[in-house]
């Protein structure tokens, strides 16, 4: 089976300081894969960059068969592949339908985009008994549920996710893992960017752990979290 994504040895670099350093891993279609390690690993930098959001210095990113090293960001999204960020980026003074909305703005098929609206609403009730206030009186957790509907709007064939779970309460945080899960359920295709390494790797087919710009160790989900080392590192076990 051909991935539905296919990085190859992929290098970025911000001016002298490399980020990413030679990194290969694929996604398969339906799959949750995630990308674990610390502050700076190079996690975020590798999303972005898929994104077409900073240029590689080298590598290869094959999605769905097309080389996307060229493209500009905004035929990648075009392509299907969507991007929740870090930090959400919702637009705080739109009301929480208009930021949906906005998520579904390369598509005008409108039946569909208010069926996608309604499946964002079903998926995260809370934003529909809110859908006229402005997205900057959600909380946090409301917020990061507002940035993946509105990634979703998209209808993308893959869904990256950064850091879902940050600055979250425990409650919160379940919420959003369990929607990623229902999400997979759905047959939707993600990659996974965690700190929380229990929540990721509980989830994921296949996870790889970053560090300092490499990968350092990969495995399925379940192997990951059994595995020593991991453990130690990042599960918080002496
Ligand atoms: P975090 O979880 O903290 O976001 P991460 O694994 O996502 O970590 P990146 O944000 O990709 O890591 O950062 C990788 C490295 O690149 C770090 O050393 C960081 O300081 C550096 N870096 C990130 N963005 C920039 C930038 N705009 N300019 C210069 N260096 C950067």
């Amino acid at each position: 089976m051909t991935a539905l994504l296919e990085v190859e040895d992929l290098r970025v670099a911000y001016g002298k300081i490399e980020a990413v350093k030679g990194i290969s891993f694929s996604v398969e279609e339906g799959q949750v894969v995630t990308l674990i390690g610390t502050n700076g690993a190079g996690k975020t930098t590798t999303l972005r960059t898929l994104s077409g959001l900073i240029k590689p210095l080298s590598g290869k990113i094959t999605f769905g068969g097309q080389s996307l090293e060229k493209v500009p960001a905004h035929k990648i999204v075009a392509l299907g592949l969507a991007h929740s960020p870090e930090g959400r980026h919702i637009f705080p003074r739109l009301t929480i339908e208009n930021n949906l909305q906005l998520g579904a703005y390369l598509r005008n098929d409108k039946a569909a985009i208010a069926q996608d609206i309604k499946r964002a609403y079903d998926l995260f009730p809370i934003l529909g008994e809110r859908r006229k206030q402005a997205a900057g009186t959600l909380s946090g957790g409301e917020q990061q549920m507002l940035a993946m509907g509105r990634a979703l709007m998209s209808r993308p064939k893959l869904l990256m996710l950064d850091e879902p779970s940050m600055g979250l309460s425990p409650i919160m945080m379940q919420k959003i893992m369990h929607t990623i899960a229902e999400l997979k359920s759905q047959g939707t295709t993600i990659l996974l960017v965690e700190q929380n390494a229990q929540a990721a790797l509980s989830l994921a087919d296949q996870g790889h752990v970053m560090e300092i710009g490499k990968i350092v160790l990969n495995g399925t989900g379940a192997d990951l979290l059994h595995d020593e080392s991991v453990r130690k590192a990042y599960l918080g076990e002496d």
